[in-house]
């Protein structure tokens, strides 16, 4: 059986742990490879790799590392086909979605292409006599980054490219459920001409975060999953003195508002609630519609759209969305739907026990339906992750806007109208980091950034953009003079002995 290694200073390192976790095919619920999980020692072995990369990447100028990093965006994108099936194969989705997971990678590292000018420090002259005070944006060391399994190429670009742009080295531990694109996104970015140990990937679970946590060694530390661990590594790694930014989960609503243009809302939403089977921290899982008129044109319309779909294997290109990505997740999705009818809400299009002919064990849900869900009820209050989507009656914009302020995840949030007054006012006051207007999924670009709100992120510095450059940089200021003789008349600026 296929084994999936550790990459540890340019080589593949098998894990010497005994340790192995399975990777399934969720179209046929087989598992197809193994992957090793490293204890401490093989932690250990990724950061010393890295630390010993260190000295020479920090002293590489901007410039270079940004040739380095354009001619690893060439490198993905000549394997983009290769690269999206490996996805797929390992994750479920459909490969026109895994081609959109890489491409999201590629703007990252397109953005981080741009390093020497995002590094560039200020410089303010004669901020005194003969005084001029300058700043400059200096490498953390060695930096890690831990991801969840659901974007497997775009979410460790996202991290390393930044961070490796602006002069440090790192370690990456992603999710054990599909590993192999990491794997090979670091074996891509040696053939671009890093040196061994600027990017290293070491498999593994709770331990080896722990061991990344605890590292005295390592200075930042990203993650990307669910909120209870968010919150955790946020708290460990803080707790250990390293910087952290951890993205949690999400919940995110649409409001559909009765002078939208409802085809367009549909469309809109059918894709972002079902697309990639739901699997999206940016899905759309709950529709607010505004008025009974709304409500009932919204749920019918999108009833016949839902009952289209096609659900198939991830190498179907017909398909509208594939699997989930494991059997457990499949039986998680399928108890939250047991949940809300016995909560009351009306399930309008069942997605249990989707079967597919010739792929019975694999990990499919069709997609679901819920009118008339509740604020009150636990299966609107969590997260899902899957194809189902949830809608909420409401009759006034006031009141349709306080469900994504006052839910405990604040990661993105839509508006579908055509009143651009309400859309701003709305923007505005919403209590949610990413907002869309007439936008279902509203991702930044990569040269803005991504983050939510509440219990969606822990820390307050996001991913990529500007605010990426701040996380994996510290900043230094100095201020010099160069007196002339005597500079006893020369005043200072700033306070004295004298
Ligand atoms: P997860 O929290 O199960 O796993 C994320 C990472 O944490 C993996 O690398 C995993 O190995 C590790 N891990 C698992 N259990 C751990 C533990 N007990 N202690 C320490 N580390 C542990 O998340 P997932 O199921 O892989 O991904 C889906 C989740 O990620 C969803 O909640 C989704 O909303 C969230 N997500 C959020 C964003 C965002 O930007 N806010 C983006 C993508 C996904």
């Amino acid at each position: 059986m296929r084994s999936v290694h550790h990459f540890i200073s340019g080589k593949s390192v098998e894990t010497a742990s005994g340790r192995f976790g399975d990777i399934y095919n969720p179209n046929t619920g087989e598992v197809q490879a193994q992957v090793g999980l490293a204890l401490d020692a093989e932690v250990d072995m990724a950061v010393e790799s890295a630390k010993a990369a260190l000295p020479g990447w920090m002293a590489t100028n901007p410039q270079r590392r940004a040739r380095i990093l354009f001619k690893f965006k060439d490198l993905l994108e000549q394997n983009i086909d290769e690269l999206a099936e490996l996805l797929s194969s390992e994750h479920g989705k459909v490969v026109a979605d895994s081609k959109g997971d890489v491409q999201r990678g590629i703007d990252v590292v397109e953005f981080a292409c741009g390093i020497p000018h995002l590094q560039k420090g200020e410089y303010t002259e004669g901020a005194g006599p003969g005084i001029d005070v300058y700043s400059m944006r200096q490498p953390l060391g060695v930096c890690a980054g831990i991801t969840p399994f659901n974007f497997p190429a775009m979410i460790p670009c996202w991290m390393f490219a930044v961070a490796v742009a602006c002069g440090n080295t790192f370690v990456l531990k992603p999710s054990e459920k599909d590993p192999s694109v990491p794997v090979r996104l670091a074996e891509l970015f040696l053939e671009a001409g890093a040196p061994e140990g600027v990017l290293n990937v070491v498999h593994g679970d709770k331990t080896s975060v722990d061991a990344i946590l605890k590292h005295p060694d390592v200075k930042a530390v990203s993650f990307v999953g669910s909120s209870d661990i968010a919150q955790y590594v946020y708290a460990t790694g803080t707790a250990h003195g390293k910087r952290v930014q951890a993205m949690g989960g999400a919940k995110n609503h649409g409001i559909i508002m009765p002078d939208c243009n409802m085809e367009q809302a549909v469309k809109d939403i059918v894709g972002a609630a079902y697309g990639s089977a739901g699997e999206r921290c940016m899905a759309l899982p709950v529709a607010v519609t505004v008025g009974k008129k709304t409500g009932d044109e919204f749920v019918e319309r999108m009833l016949e759209a839902a009952q289209n779909l096609k659900v198939g294997i991830s190498t179907d290109a017909d398909a509208h969305y594939g699997p989930v990505v494991s059997a457990a997740h499949k039986a998680k999705v399928e108890d939250y739907i047991r949940m809300g009818v016995e909560e009351g809400a009306d399930l309008r299009l069942d997605g249990r026990g989707h079967t597919l002919q010739g792929h019975e064990n694999g990990f499919f849900v069709g997609p679901s339906l819920f009118d008339h869900v509740k604020p009150n009820m636990r299966s609107y209050k969590e997260e899902i992750f899957g194809p189902v989507l949830q809608v909420v009656r409401a009759e006034t914009l006031e009141e349709a806007a306080a469900l994504p302020s006052n839910h405990q995840y604040g990661n993105g949030v839509a508006i579908f109208t055509s009143d651009g007054r309400a859309a701003r006012e709305f923007a505005s006051q919403v209590n949610v980091g990413m907002v869309g207007i007439n936008v279902p999924i509203p991702v930044p670009v990569s040269y803005h950034t991504f983050g939510g709100w509440k219990r969606s992120a822990f820390g307050d510095t996001n991913q990529h953009g500007p605010e990426g450059v701040r996380f994996w940089t510290k900043i230094k200021t100095v201020t010099q003079r160069w007196p002339e003789g005597d500079v006893g008349d020369q005043a200072f600026i700033i306070p004295t002995m004298q």
